[in-house]
């Protein structure tokens, strides 16, 4: 028994049409196949585990079911076969694995519409996450050129992901969802207006040319909020005039210009003042259009910001403060 002996495209679109009558989970399990990953069928905007249906196509055409233990090539070669007949074949994609902002995009319309319809490679609610996804700047232009990047396909699969990672959804997802999948689902899921009011923003922003910020810092950072989100907050932070009138006004209330968390003063240690940061407290997607004021601010030290931004859960200057040991 071999892969190269489906050669009949009318029994792979009977494996098909009883993978449809059947459904996923009991088409699977009838015939002893796990779930495909990587590698569907794409019938109509559907897809169709491909290995299953290429087992399920030779009991058609020879009256044996060729199992999963029977396949000796990888997932490509079933791949080829049904390609060489006509069908059409996802593969891996080669894309960058997907960033913080574009899960957040992604788990937000999952949300929204959890349960209420499959995500059909042709729906539209697919192809236009797929199209916004392709215009968010967060990869370069060339690499979100190639066609495979967030093309249909990948965005459904990946909504099919979360619905995997999801408790209230009965029955099995597409595949489990990654690492990154399962961090923007523990970070978000729960507040799904918050997540809405941060899609909006990324939304707003993630189309402009503002310059980056150094790359090393949003890879270290991005895990939360994304990197447009983390940028943005970064700007405000940077804001020289906020910035200055910050200073000023601790330097007024206080005479010197301490870290409010761990009272570092570089004046002190080493003679120089004002080597300290300006961090926001207030989760940028909750400013919304509101003006920034001077209590929004604390100084910190460039030590306690970067163990601000890195702790999770997220954790306020007052409870940093009360850590420390
Ligand atoms: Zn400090
Ligand atoms: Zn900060």
């Amino acid at each position: 028994m071999a892969l190269a002996d489906v050669t009949d495209p009318a029994a792979v679109n009977k494996a098909i049409a009883e993978f449809d009558a059947l459904g996923r989970e009991v088409f699977l399990e009838k015939y002893g196949f796990r779930p495909a990953k990587d590698y569907f069928v794409v019938v109509d905007g559907a897809l169709y585990d491909s290995k299953a249906i290429a087992g399920v196509a030779h009991l058609h055409q020879h009256g044996i079911l060729m199992s999963a233990d029977e396949f000796s090539g990888g997932n490509s070669t079933v791949a080829n076969r049904l390609a060489k007949l006509g069908f059409k074949v996802t593969r891996p994609a080669t894309s960058p694995n997907w960033s913080v902002d574009e899960l957040m995009l992604a788990l937000d319309l999952y949300l929204r519409t959890r349960g209420q319809i499959p995500y059909n490679v042709n729906a539209k609610i697919v192809t236009d996450l797929s199209a916004e996804l392709r215009s968010l700047r967060v990869f370069p232009d060339h690499v979100r050129a190639s066609p495979s990047f967030r093309n249909p396909n990948s965005v459904s699969l990946k909504l099919y992901n979360f619905s995997s990672i999801d408790p209230e959804h009965e029955g099995q997802g597409m595949s489990h969802g990654g690492a990154g999948d399962v961090r923007v689902w523990e970070a978000w899921a729960h507040r799904p207006s918050d997540l809405a009011q941060a899609v909006a923003l990324i939304r707003a922003r993630g189309e402009s040319d503002d310059s980056p910020t150094d790359t090393g810092e949003i890879e270290e950072y991005e895990a939360l909020e994304g990197q447009i989100l983390f940028r943005e907050h970064r700007r405000y932070e940077r804001d020289r005039k906020l910035v200055d009138r910050k200073k000023k006004s601790v330097r007024e209330k206080t005479g010197r210009l301490a870290c409010e968390i761990c009272d570092f003063d570089s004046l002190d240690v080493y003679g120089i003042e004002g080597v300290i940061d300006v961090h926001h407290i207030v989760p940028l997607h909750k400013i919304g259009e509101s003006v920034t004021t001077l209590s929004d601010l604390v100084l910190v030290c460039p030590t306690c910001h970067r163990v601000l931004h890195k702790h999770r859960p997220i954790i306020t200057p007052a409870e940093l403060r009360s850590k420390r040991s």
